[in-house]
């Protein structure tokens, strides 16, 4: 059993709702400093907490959100890693997700609580969720299990009632207060009158390993959406755009695509060229199973690599990461489709996460 001592939790403000503000002319809300947020928030004081901050200034609006701003969050958890025993991220409902997953690629062997939270109402507003979604993010921040360890070990995203894996996590809708989902992997905790962790969905670390974060990300990917009605020359324009490493392709169902010629074989040409596309599903549950169906399997054979179940956030943020590594395109091909942090599901008995090299 670890000495019983006060848990000491990093927060670290970014922007979102949950601190904005109204502007009295334009009666927009706009991101305010993080004074005024925690003002709004009284009851912080009555959990027996170390609780500091750091904060982002400005603090942003999460459309903003860019790689410089995850390298700056990565860096903030790195230098006071050893000083607490977690971190509570407050962000932007709408880019959250590529956050999650973002971070969770960058911060190899993580085994300390990374919680991400915001809010739909700003905190200040009565009927504000932030109060209880920033509350709730530090108790699990601060969570152990019964050997002392934390009870959090990942990037997750709390949000109202549910606890998420963080590269799982899509936000799902623009109104409710459970705004956010894991479609195709269980909740790591459910929040009612207790927090009531599922130990089965939960990361484990059994290594010893030390944190070890990567801050380069490519940017040179990007999503292609497929329609139905989309042109040859507007497909081919895109996937020859300057500069492009990787792309992310929003497929229809289990993973298929039109298969006229010309589609098949722009794709093949791309493939060639060293583009590294992943087929990713735009139906929110399921996954891409490229043998279902001729369309799906011509796609696959024209070079595309399956997503498999990987939400579209974690697709684009894992490609950064992997060229941002420097990895030759037949190497991002073959990590694309193994499980890195828990963003996947594999096949294969081997566990839900396999090793980075
Ligand atoms: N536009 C806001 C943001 O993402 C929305 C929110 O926080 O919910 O920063």
């Amino acid at each position: 059993m670890k000495h019983k001592r006060k848990p000491r939790i990093l927060i670290i403000y970014t922007g979102g709702t949950i601190g904005m503000i109204e502007n009295s002319e334009t009666k927009a809300l706009e991101p305010f400093d993080f004074t005024h947020l925690i003002d709004n928030v009284p009851k912080i004081k009555m959990l027996d907490y170390v609780i500091e901050n750091i904060q982002f200034d400005p603090p942003l609006d999460s459309s903003d959100m860019n790689p410089d701003c995850w390298v700056q969050m990565a860096r903030a958890i790195e230098d006071n890693y050893d000083n607490f025993d977690g971190f509570v991220v407050l962000h932007g409902t709408d880019t959250m997700a590529y956050t999650a997953s973002a971070l969770s690629f960058m911060l190899e062997n993580l085994s300390k609580p990374v919680i991400i939270t915001g809010s739909q109402l700003p905190i200040g507003e009565v009927r504000t969720d932030g109060e209880e979604n920033l509350i709730t993010a530090l108790q699990i921040a601060a969570a152990t299990d019964t050997k002392g360890e934390p009870m959090v070990q990942e990037i997750a995203i709390l949000f109202e009632n549910y606890l998420w894996r963080g590269n799982r996590s899509t936000k799902m809708s623009a109104d409710n207060f459970n705004a956010f989902k894991s479609n195709n992997y269980p909740s790591l905790a459910k929040i009612g009158l207790g927090i009531h962790f599922n130990q089965e969905a939960l990361m484990r670390r059994h290594d010893n390993k030390t944190l070890s974060v990567h801050y380069r990300m490519d940017t040179n990917v990007m999503f292609l959406e497929l329609h139905p009605g989309i042109t040859e020359s507007i497909f081919e324009y895109l996937l020859s755009t300057p500069g492009i490493k990787g792309i992310v392709l929003r497929t229809f169902g289990t993973g298929n695509a039109p298969t006229y010629p010309w589609f098949i074989r722009a794709v093949k040409n791309a493939v060639d060229r060293g583009i590294v596309i992943v087929n990713v599903t735009q139906c929110v549950n399921g996954g891409v199973h490229p043998k279902r169906y001729v369309s799906g399997d011509r796609l696959a054979a024209a070079g595309t690599i399956s997503g498999n179940d990987m939400t579209s956030e974690a697709a684009i943020t894992k490609m950064m990461y992997l060229f941002g590594l420097g990895l030759s395109p037949e190497e991002v091909r073959e990590r694309i489709e193994q499980s890195l942090c828990g963003e996947l599901t594999l096949s294969s008995p081997a566990g839900q996460y396999s090793l980075r090299v």
